[in-house]
């Protein structure tokens, strides 16, 4: 529930109704708007009556909101949420914001040349996972804490930010001391207690959308971030299963202006993964851009004939350099453009 405060309301006049929904049970959260302030209730399960606030001194309206998720909702917010990270970078303000890199952290000399190659093409955000969910336990599990402090060297020697997963929640402090954006892989959208970790990280978060989940639980599991007071969050089309092996996965770009619609959060495309095929990565950048993508996050590696993870799906860097030029044309049409480096 919002309930939207006159313009003339007092601040006495507010805290009158943060009083009252705290001594419901429930709690306030105030929102300072350009023409007047909303104080948003959480803490419910259910619908609160409006009888309880309508005649409080200073109130203007009450507003239900409909949808099960209440602070990532566009009926919560309708601006959209901009997300400030170093160097002046933004995700969701207009612009769109390339993150790219290898699947895994592989060695230093692999995550340097890799770094130095997506900066050149244009990408402003080095991803590459320290710590890798596998769904084999044979398969390369990530060099975990090495693949840290490689990650941070590679944003010293570039200047790129850096994106990297998150596996459980006792990582998350780990992983927030070298990441400006903390990931959380698609197996572990509904890891509930990795997302309150999360949510109490002073970090933004990448939520990836879960291998089968709908919009609305990717929305709910970005609530869980808000109710712990996070609010930077990102999310993340990367696909879902399908019946069809003829792609890894179906890339669903119409959760793009699905989110956009019931959300005010930004929502990247996660391409490679959507598809998991070399030769349909650009094709799908190009159309999540044109879809209303506020970012792109592409798996890329220098010799992905060798890579641990992920090879078939990853792009060679003069491969992606063409989909950074292809992209630039694709978001000029509709009126953006790609995101210029942060001044790190
Ligand atoms: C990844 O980004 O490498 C990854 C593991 O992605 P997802 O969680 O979407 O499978
Ligand atoms: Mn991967």
């Amino acid at each position: 529930m919002l309930i939207v405060m006159q313009h003339s309301a007092t601040p006495e006049e507010i805290r009158g109704v943060i009083a009252r929904i705290e001594e419901l049970g429930y709690q306030a959260r105030p929102m300072p708007g350009k023409q007047r302030t909303a104080v948003g209730l959480v803490g419910n399960d259910g619908k609160v009556d409006a009888g309880c606030f309508a005649a409080l001194p200073g109130v203007f309206e009450i507003i239900h909101v409909t949808q099960p998720y209440k602070q990532v909702s566009r009926e919560w917010s309708p601006e959209n949420t901009v997300i400030r990270l170093p160097g002046g970078l933004t995700i969701g303000g207009g612009e769109v914001t390339v993150m790219a890199g290898p699947c895994s952290v592989e060695s230093e000399e692999q995550i340097l040349e890799t770094a130095h190659a997506v900066r050149d093409a244009g990408a402003v955000i080095l991803r590459g996972g320290a710590f890798k969910p596998r769904t084999s336990p044979y398969s390369f599990q990530g060099l975990g804490r090495k693949g840290l402090q490689l990650l941070a060297k590679a944003r010293e020697e570039t200047g790129l930010l850096i994106v990297t997963e998150a596996l459980d929640a006792e990582g998350v402090d780990l992983v927030a001391e070298v990441a400006d954006i903390i990931q959380i892989g698609a197996r572990n959208m509904q890891n509930y207690s990795l997302l309150k970790a999360a949510g109490r990280a002073q970090k933004p978060v990448l939520l990836k959308r879960g291998l089968a989940a709908t919009i609305t639980e990717l929305l709910l599991s970005a609530e869980y971030l808000f109710a712990e007071g996070n609010h930077q969050v990102i999310l993340c089309e990367r696909g879902i299963r399908g019946f069809d092996p003829a792609t890894r996965n179906v890339f669903d770009l119409t959760a793009i202006p699905v989110v956009h619609k019931l959300s005010h959060l930004p929502i990247v495309a996660d391409p490679s993964h959507g598809t998991g095929l070399r030769d349909k990565v650009t094709p799908m950048a190009r159309a999540a851009i044109a879809a209303g993508a506020d970012g792109l996050l592409i798996e890329v590696h220098p010799h992905p004939e060798r890579a641990l993870s992920d090879g078939a799906q990853s792009l060679d860097p003069e491969q992606f350099s063409e989909l950074m030029k292809q992209c630039r044309v694709i978001a000029e049409v509709i009126g953006r453009h790609v995101a210029a480096p942060a001044e790190v």
